[in-house]
């Protein structure tokens, strides 16, 4: 049987972070459901399709991740897919108290959901797409923040909405 996680998320935008922990994710997993949280009272900078698209993207090549979108309870969409792994990825500290309730909760909402979190490489631990977003917006290099396509969706976001 295929063992199958989902990594849900905002992904806005998709950072080398997120890339990391589904690199390590499919070591574990035959497939990695990237999630992709539509919810517009986050305002995000990308649309849920722009997100979608960037991730699609970056793994073109590669068939054992899927992308997809969803709203509402992410035990819900887990179950909707038949998957009762999701992975988070834990940074330096700050991270901890919010992880730790959110995956006690969906345990509670879901008894069958297991929470596996995956910390990144080093170098991407200090790493947040709100970070990547600041800098960027300020005329920083995020070359090595994100992937190629990211660097270049947000040259596009960022200078349009300058005209
Ligand atoms: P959310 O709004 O759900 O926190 P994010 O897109 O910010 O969405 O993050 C999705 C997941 O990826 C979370 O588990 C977050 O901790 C993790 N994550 C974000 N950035 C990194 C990073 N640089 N390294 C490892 N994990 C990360």
């Amino acid at each position: 049987m295929e063992r199958k996680a989902i990594y849900p998320g905002s992904f806005d935008p998709i950072t080398n972070g997120h890339v990391d922990i589904i690199q390590r994710g499919k070591k574990i997993f035959d497939k990695i459901i990237v999630g992709v949280l539509d919810n517009p009272k986050k305002s995000p900078l990308f649309t849920i399709e722009e997100r979608i698209q960037l991730i699609k993207e970056i793994f073109s090549q590669d068939p054992a991740v899927e992308v997809m979108s969803f709203s509402g309870l992410l035990v819900d969409f887990a179950r909707r897919n038949g998957v009762n792994v999701v992975i988070r990825g834990l940074r330096a500290i700050s991270d901890f108290e919010y992880e730790f309730q959110m995956a006690l909760m969906n345990r509670k909402l879901a008894h069958e959901m297991e929470t596996l979190f995956m910390m990144p490489s080093l170098k991407y631990s200090f790493l947040s797409s709100n970070m990547v977003k600041e800098v960027f917006q300020l005329g920083g290099c995020v070359k090595d923040l994100v992937p190629p396509q990211v660097e270049e969706a947000l040259k596009n976001k960022i200078l349009n909405s300058k005209l």
